[in-house]
């Protein structure tokens, strides 16, 4: 039933009193019917997120079993793709194109199309980490060194939960959505791979991307939130001193390219605490120094490798320019000449650029969510300088992206007061139950509210 045919066609004056009380009347009575039908109830969710739990958590325990390294998902994809697919979305396998074409890329698109309206991203991650584990669970990894410590198989698993949600409340939204199974977030090339290889002209043009990430540090059961920026521009840099070398004992014969890369690695610190505004948060890490091979002995260079976090665009600009001045800026001063300057590289295959969470649609998701899971499970958390590739299918902020998070601390762990293991730690152990319910309820609550009938 419409709106248009509840309203009379021709209005008499002598009829108009009492058919304004009676449409009054049947538009209160519409209202209600439409609100009802199209809000879901928090009992119909939890029934519904409690009727997929038991598939979904056996699924994640199966991936949390069998990580693969980034850009080597095939069979975590494999695995993503036949769940949807059982679940009757349309699945296309393999979408991606990686710059180096000796790459396979393992990207898995679902969709379904219920209708006119807006379109509607989720993605999730597929990609574990080169970590040993250590969390002594049952369904510990099989595979020697590697481990999802990042929690990308509570993505997935997530993803298939909300998939199943979906699927069955398919007469209460209007719209499409677009799940994306992702690559290679661990090294920043699956989103990339995946917008070069035309994902939003092949399947759709997304009007709105949300995501969900476990937190290792907000209680399982919980949503965490953040507006405007929640992840950092991550840029890898490296700088090769270059000196002329010679005798440890004879310094003045040479130009020590140890001693210039000492002041450079202080310098660089001047960039944050001096050049910067305190109000624009900036991470300089010389994460590793290499150069010589004997005490006595004054190389001829010295390799630094750095990584830059940043939020703003001009300031990550300003600092990787900043960066190369003062490398060079300290040779030439330590008179090396020019020709023997400082070789500075920024590795553009491995920068990521900062998550900004679009104010309007993370307020109108969390809002939903807050309705839905009760206001005491929705926590705003601070930012973090970490990166993530997920920002890129927001085009530059011409779609609005919202990465959610899911809490994954374990609340026994919390009750007694002991350290929360980090993501990307060898001990990170997410309570499955918990996260996953909770993730698949937020995600179903927020899709459908963008999607609202
Ligand atoms: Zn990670
Ligand atoms: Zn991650």
């Amino acid at each position: 039933m419409t709106w248009r045919r509840l309203q009379p066609a021709v209005f008499h004056p002598f009829q108009l009193v009492t058919q304004t009380i009676v449409y009054t009347s049947a538009m209160r009575a519409l209202i209600l019917t439409i609100l009802f039908a199209s809000s879901l109830s928090a009992q119909t969710l939890d029934q519904l997120a409690d009727k997929a739990l038991p598939s979904v958590v056996a699924t994640y325990k199966t991936l949390h079993a069998n990580p693969e390294l980034s850009t080597k998902e095939e069979k975590s994809a494999a695995l993503v793709a036949s769940k949807l697919r059982e679940l009757g979305w349309e699945v296309t396998e393999r979408v991606g194109k990686y710059v180096d074409p000796s790459l396979t890329s393992y990207g898995v698109v679902a969709m379904m199309r219920n209708g006119e309206g807006p379109v509607v991203l989720v993605r999730s991650d597929m990609d574990a980490l080169p970590v040993p584990e250590r969390t002594g669970v049952d369904y510990a990894s099989k595979n020697q060194g590697v481990m999802h410590a990042c929690g990308h198989d509570v993505h997935m698993a997530t993803l298939i939960g909300t998939a199943q949600m979906l699927a069955s409340l398919k007469s209460q939204w209007r719209g499409t959505v677009m799940l994306v199974g992702q690559p290679a977030e661990e090294v920043v090339k699956g989103a990339d791979a995946m917008l070069r290889d035309g994902l939003y002209e092949r399947f759709a043009r997304p009007d709105y991307a949300l995501a969900l990430h476990d937190w290792a540090t907000v209680e399982a059961g919980k949503i965490g939130w953040r507006s405007g920026y929640v992840l950092a521009n991550s840029d890898s840099i490296d700088i090769t001193v270059r000196g002329m070398g010679g005798h440890g004992a004879a310094p003045h014969t040479t130009r020590d390219p140890i001693v210039v890369a000492a002041q450079i690695v202080l310098a660089l610190q001047t960039l944050v605490s001096r050049e910067n505004s305190p109000l624009d948060p900036v991470v300089i890490t010389v994460g590793s120094i290499h150069g010589g091979a004997k005490r006595n002995i004054i190389p001829d260079e010295v390799k630094l490798a750095l990584t830059v976090r940043t939020y703003k665009t001009e300031v990550r600009e300003r600092v990787l320019a900043s960066i190369e001045r003062v490398a060079k800026g300290i040779a030439l001063a330590a008179g090396i000449p020019e020709n023997l300057a400082p070789l500075v590289e920024v590795i553009r295959s491995e920068a990521a650029q900062a998550t900004y969470n679009d104010p309007a649609l993370t307020e109108r998701v969390v809002n939903v969510i807050r309705t839905k899971l009760g206001e005491a499970n929705v926590v705003e958390i601070d930012p973090g300088m970490a990166g993530e590739d997920f920002g890129r299918f927001g085009l530059d902020r011409k779609i609005p992206v919202s990465l959610l998070m899911v809490g994954a601390a374990d609340p026994a762990r919390i009750a007694a007061g002991q350290r929360l293991p980090s993501l990307h730690s060898s001990e990170f152990a997410p309570p499955p139950e918990l996260t996953l319910r909770t993730g698949m309820r937020a995600m179903t609550v927020a899709v459908m509210e963008l999607l609202r009938r």
